[in-house]
């Protein structure tokens, strides 16, 4: 089987959305003066897809939601002619070509973000020609079905915020994760607002239940060694990304005090990265994100090193990509789960453009054993509400 064009397409969101509110989510833009629309940054609403087509009539679909028009530049410009032409089971072959020859400039961010894209469409591909489901490929099924977590609860009025809670409780989600909405700049009173909340939401769930709290990197380590002693308390699985990425001796600091294993990797990348956090014992939580780490490929690795240091694994974002690999891996215990809604910070993007995903029951998700590959084709649903660029 011979690969024989890369498609890629970026989706531009000009539907409706959900204006932020103030507060809503702290974020690294937070640390600096200009107190605008720090979110902005963080907001996407374009998405690439890639497609990926064989000579044996086999499509196969990836995608990639950071900075989607660089991520089409690259792929189109510099990565196709490297990946046209090659049989797609050479996929470790083609990963390390693309990885190896984009070294100067690609490593990390948006260059591995176009890597991931093209390696997800192939493993697409593989599951296809093999007819199977992609887990199956990578390990086969390790759980009756995939624990879920309800991940949204940004943060908002208390009472609002308790509404939203137990709308996922009666739901049947028995694990949640909430958002942040003070920082560093917001002194004592916001150290207040936000333990009220994580108060509020947890009268709500209950102490026998998961409770996730998500930083996205808005805090910093002075403000998080202070915040801590105040949230364990509450007894919550992890606190995400409490500091700026590279800030691995901060997150190894934050970890070590036993107090809330400390979670992160959604903005690190490849094996080498994960190696980094690893030693240095920066994270209880592992929480790579596929479509910007490596791929399914790069994934499969980190899986195999963390399980080695017993650090769970929970692929950040919903996404059929991680529902596979957390269904092939023992040590990848729980999924998150973005709600479907009105488009607001883009997360919920991928809902528009694709079908497949599948729904969940009382937390859980199941995926199919017969439908191959990864199981989304590309919707034709809110077509209008899209700006596409070929
Ligand atoms: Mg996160």
């Amino acid at each position: 089987m011979k690969i024989t064009a890369i498609r890629t397409r970026v989706w531009e969101w000009t539907g409706k959305t959900v204006p932020p509110s103030a507060n809503f989510c702290t974020n690294a833009m937070d640390a600096l003066y200009d107190r605008g629309d720090a979110m902005g940054s963080f907001r996407f609403h374009g998405w690439m897809t890639c497609e990926i087509e064989t000579d044996a009539g086999l499509v196969g679909i990836g995608n990639a939601a950071l900075a989607p028009r660089i991520a089409k530049s690259i792929i189109d410009t510099y990565m196709a002619p490297l990946v046209v032409g090659q049989d797609p089971w050479d996929y470790e072959y083609i990963w390390q070509r693309l990885y190896r020859s984009s070294h100067a400039w690609g490593r990390k961010g948006v260059g591995m973000v176009a890597i991931s894209a093209i390696d997800i469409a192939i493993w697409d591909i593989l599951g296809k020609a093999a007819g199977q489901p992609v887990f199956k490929l990578l390990g086969g099924r390790t759980k009756e079905k995939i624990p879920v977590y309800a991940s949204k609860l940004y943060s908002a009025p208390i009472e609002e915020m308790q509404r939203e809670a137990q709308s996922y409780v009666d739901q049947g989600f028995s694990m949640f994760k909430m958002r942040f909405g003070w920082g560093p700049k917001d002194g004592p009173q916001g150290m207040r607002e936000n333990v009220d909340r994580v108060a509020a939401i947890r009268e709500v769930i209950g102490d026998d239940t998961d409770l996730m709290l998500e930083c996205y990197m808005g805090w910093n380590l002075d403000y998080t060694k202070r915040m801590l002693p105040l949230l364990a308390p509450f007894r919550p699985r992890w606190l995400e990304e409490p500091v700026i990425a590279d800030d691995i001796a901060g997150y190894a600091e934050l970890n070590a005090t036993g107090l809330i294993p400390i979670s992160g990797g959604e903005h690190e990348f490849t094996l080498f990265g994960f190696k980094q956090l690893l030693d240095a014992k920066a994270v209880g939580v592992i929480q790579y994100d596929t479509n910007r780490v490596g791929g399914i490929t790069a994934a499969q690795k980190i899986n195999a090193l963390a399980e080695a240091y017993q650090v769970p694994v929970v692929p950040h974002a919903g996404q059929m990509h991680n529902y596979h690999l957390t269904m092939a891996n023992l040590n990848c215990p729980i999924s998150e789960f973005f709600p479907v809604h009105d488009v607001e910070v883009g997360n919920e993007l991928f809902y528009y453009i694709f079908d497949g995903d599948p729904e969940p029951e009382a937390g859980f998700i199941d995926l199919s054993d017969t439908v191959p590959g990864l199981g989304l084709t590309i919707s034709d649903r809110y077509l209008d509400d899209f700006t596409i660029i070929e």
